[in-house]
């Protein structure tokens, strides 16, 4: 096989597409416009992600969105994962989703498009769901629920995999260790500068980099030129400052969120998929233990990865779990870990052509993962062929912010 990074570009090679950021969503977007036959350059500081977001999610996958471009997206994204499943992991075993007074109606008043949209979803009384899961034995403050089966979960990481290996397949070169500097779209090509980094980038210099701005003293690299037909930026959450080199006002921040790998001897929830309570804690297994994640609704934006560890804990997860299920008194925190939420103003992804040859695909506010291979495949359609096909996303580009409708995203965890 041939490993991504491992290719050195012919001097002068000109490129159909340079993708910026090779996370899940790059990744994808290469398999797609390789399957265009599409000539492609996917460029990222670290390949192998340490910092990426797609190295630290949850790997939660589902449709069950208030708008109908997130619904359509992540429908087409699970259609996918269902023929490659045991590739990547996919295990449908549904989201369970437990609503109090306040929530119950926006969550009724959204099912109907979800079901007209193909999407196979129940709603359950507290009773229903002391019945379906009898390790909810606390119900109190639960008014209804929604089950949705085809749902569930994959290892996101067997999926970037997975999308390369097509890529790669297709002629794409993935090239490691490449930090972009500055990007100029011409009337004719666009012209990226690049800096790669002659060694391995250590943990310091990879950190100085994606939270600071320029390479650091330390490393040694050189500079070269990519040029290309079209550029998207797909830089995740540090799309922002590769929208400032090209000019294009950015609308998205960084925001920590931080999970965490619990020790449960006493429990097995591996025949449920995702378990979301009214408090926002969300939880699953994750082979012998659980997976649980909380967002701190005051969490500032910035460039932030320290996980705050057992305090965390048993601050903000275990009391919630605790109050809904009795069997989780004697949960353990092993380990955890913080990464990045890119969040939009509405909470929706940005996707589109921002400028004359410029694409891009971010901003995905938590939804990155169950809708890569979405947007992935639409925005390729829309480079190869100048406008959206089976999958339309126009309702997701930027122009939304400044006279478009708004495409807002309440259930967000
Ligand atoms: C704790 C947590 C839980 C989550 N849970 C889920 C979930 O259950 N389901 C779900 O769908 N999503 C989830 N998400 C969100 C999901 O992980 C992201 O939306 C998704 O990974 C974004 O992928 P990406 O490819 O856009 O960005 P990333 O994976 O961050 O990739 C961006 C890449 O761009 C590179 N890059 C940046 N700047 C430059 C530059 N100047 N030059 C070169 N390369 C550059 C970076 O090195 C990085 O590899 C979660 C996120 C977190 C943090």
């Amino acid at each position: 096989m041939i490993e991504p990074g491992s290719i050195e570009l012919a001097t002068g090679e000109h490129f159909d597409v340079c993708i910026v950021g090779a996370g899940i969503v790059g990744s994808s977007i290469a398999m797609a416009l390789g399957e265009r036959r599409l000539h492609v350059a996917a460029v990222d500081l670290d390949l192998s992600g340490r910092l990426s977001s797609s190295e630290k999610n949850a790997g939660g996958v589902r449709a069950t969105w208030w708008q109908a471009v997130n619904i359509v997206l992540c429908r087409a994204s699970i259609e996918y994962y269902q023929r490659i499943a045991s590739e990547v992991g996919f295990r449908q075993k549904g989201y369970l989703w437990l609503y109090d007074a306040a929530t119950w109606p926006e969550a009724l008043a959204h099912i109907q498009l979800q079901r007209h949209l193909g999407h196979r979803i129940e709603t359950l009384s507290p009773i229903d769901v002391g019945r379906r899961v009898p390790e909810i034995d606390r119900l109190d403050g639960i008014v209804g629920a929604t089950f949705s089966p085809e749902d569930g979960l994959i290892n996101p990481n067997l999926l970037k995999q997975h999308y390369r290996a097509e890529a790669l397949r297709r002629g794409a070169q993935f090239l490691d260790r490449v930090y972009v500097t500055a990007i100029d779209a011409g009337s004719d090509a666009v012209r990226i500068e690049c800096w790669r980094s002659d060694d391995e980038m250590p943990d310091a210099g990879l950190i100085r980099l994606l939270t600071q701005d320029a390479p650091g003293e330390a490393e040694t690299g050189h500079l070269f030129t990519i040029t290309a037909k079209a550029v998207v930026i797909a830089s995740g959450a540090w799309s922002p400052h590769l929208l400032r080199l090209l000019g294009l006002e950015n609308y998205s921040e960084p925001v920590r969120r931080q999970v965490c790998l619990v020790d449960n001897r006493t429990t097995n929830l591996d025949r449920y998929g995702m378990i979301v309570d009214t408090s926002g804690v969300y939880f699953h297994n994750e082979g012998p233990h659980i997976l649980a994640g909380y967002s701190l609704p005051k969490e500032p934006p910035g460039y932030h990865f320290n996980y705050d560890g057992d305090a965390f804990f048993q601050a903000e997860v275990w009391p919630r779990m605790y109050a809904r299920m009795g069997c989780m008194e004697r949960l353990r925190h092993i380990s955890g870990w913080a990464g990045l939420y890119e969040v939009s103003p509405d909470r929706s992804a940005v996707i589109g052509c921002g400028a004359p040859r410029v694409f891009e695909a971010h901003s995905f506010s938590g939804r990155g993962v169950m809708q890569s291979y979405g947007a992935g495949q639409a925005l390729a359609d829309l480079i190869a062929n100048e406008r959206y096909g089976a999958l339309d996303a126009t309702a997701l580009s930027r122009d939304r912010f400044t006279h478009g409708e708004p495409v807002f995203e309440a259930l967000h965890i």
